[in-house]
């Protein structure tokens, strides 16, 4: 039982391995030119000074290196035991850049190539990336993660939450019912797969989800950092709070806004509510869920990995349909490489394998 198991996990193994490298499903990487991300002349300063760092690699010492590992110490790669960081590109530190590269769906060659830096340096979520739950090895077609101990919201079905805007941190240039609607859009696309209502409450105080913009240090403990860098953060269930960067050139339209660094509010709050209903992270690229998010990008569809992550917390919508996201699977598989077809194929060439080298 266990050998043909082992074996025929071997020989699918290998034949995936052989058709990641031939098949045209995945193209080749194109490496960007340069590394800056932005352009403009606002842009968060100690994250765009990363792009020194280019092409480092173990053993390298560039002054300043002890600043990026203070930024994979906030992100959840290095370790907290360790506070007084080098300028010394060491083992440690190599460890923490693949795991970083595995995380954010990058090539694997733990040094800091352009892939790498041009992604350290792209505007993301506040959340850190060590809340992942651990998942199955091997198991390609799952990115998608939890925050610690698998937190949400425990009520009673069906599910109502309501949500308020804070009276006091909001934003001028944007009218409250821009907001409003935009939020409304952006709940509307969870409640649409998963049992949960949202509801708009004018009771701030008792409200379960709390959204509002702060600027710098707001009194939780994750200060922001002005335009770009950290775009927002939201906290695991049942907490319920949802803050953005304030600082941030936030957009309803990116057709009204000419500004470089303009973040696509819809976007950033699809991606906030994912975690206030208990996602972490996913390193899938076209997830909502990816940390990061370059500016004037919209990416509000949820894809399969967001939809099958949160049904796996609070189950399906009666309503919903996977057929209604089969354009997003298709582009989702054809983004990684899995389509259903490449897949049977697999399998098939597998066995067939198995059973030509089957000892007799
Ligand atoms: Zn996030
Ligand atoms: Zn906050």
């Amino acid at each position: 039982m266990f050998p043909f198991f082992s074996c025929f996990s071997l020989f699918s193994f290998f034949i995936i391995f052989f058709l990641s490298l031939s098949c045209p499903c995945f193209p080749a990487r194109t490496i960007p030119d340069q590394v800056t991300v932005v352009t403009a002349d606002a842009h968060n300063a100690t994250w765009h000074d990363f792009k020194r760092f280019l092409d480092a690699c173990r053993g390298s010492h560039i002054s300043g290196m002890s600043e990026l590992k203070k930024y994979f110490h906030r992100f959840g790669y290095l370790s907290l035991a360790e506070t007084n960081f080098t300028d010394t590109f060491d083992t440690q530190f190599e460890s923490a850049v693949v795991l970083y590269q595995n995380r954010l769906g990058l090539p694997v060659t733990g040094k800091l190539d352009s892939d790498t830096i041009s992604t350290i340096m792209s505007p993301r979520c506040g959340v850190s990336d060590s809340a992942h739950a651990a998942l199955p090895p091997l198991h390609a077609a799952r990115h998608y993660a939890y925050f610690y101990g698998r937190p949400r919201w425990a009520r009673s079905s069906p599910m109502t939450l309501s949500y308020a805007f804070s009276p006091n941190n909001m934003i001028g240039y944007l009218s409250l019912s821009d907001i409003q609607t935009i939020f409304r859009r952006s709940f509307s696309r969870w409640s649409a797969v998963i049992p949960v209502n949202f509801t708009e409450t004018d009771v701030y105080d008792s409200a379960d989800i709390k959204i509002g913009f702060y600027r710098g240090d707001h009194g939780d403990g994750q200060p922001f950092d002005g335009v770009l860098g950290v775009l927002a953060h939201a906290f695991s269930p049942q907490n319920g709070r949802l803050h953005l960067d304030a600082s941030e050139s936030w957009a309803v339209d990116f057709k009204s806004v000419g500004s470089k660094v303009a973040v696509d509010l819809e976007s950033v709050a699809t991606h906030e509510i994912g975690h206030v209903l208990g996602l972490a992270h996913s390193s899938a690229k076209e997830a909502v869920m990816y940390p990061n998010l370059r500016p004037r990008t919209k990416k509000v569809d949820l894809k399969m990995d967001d939809v099958a992550g949160v049904q796996a917390l609070y189950g399906s919508n009666p309503n919903f349909k996977f057929s209604s996201l089969f354009e997003s699977e298709n582009s989702y598989n054809q983004a990684f490489g899995f389509s259903s077809t490449h897949s049977n194929w697999t399998i098939s060439l597998s066995l067939l394998l198995f059973i030509f080298f089957l000892p007799t």
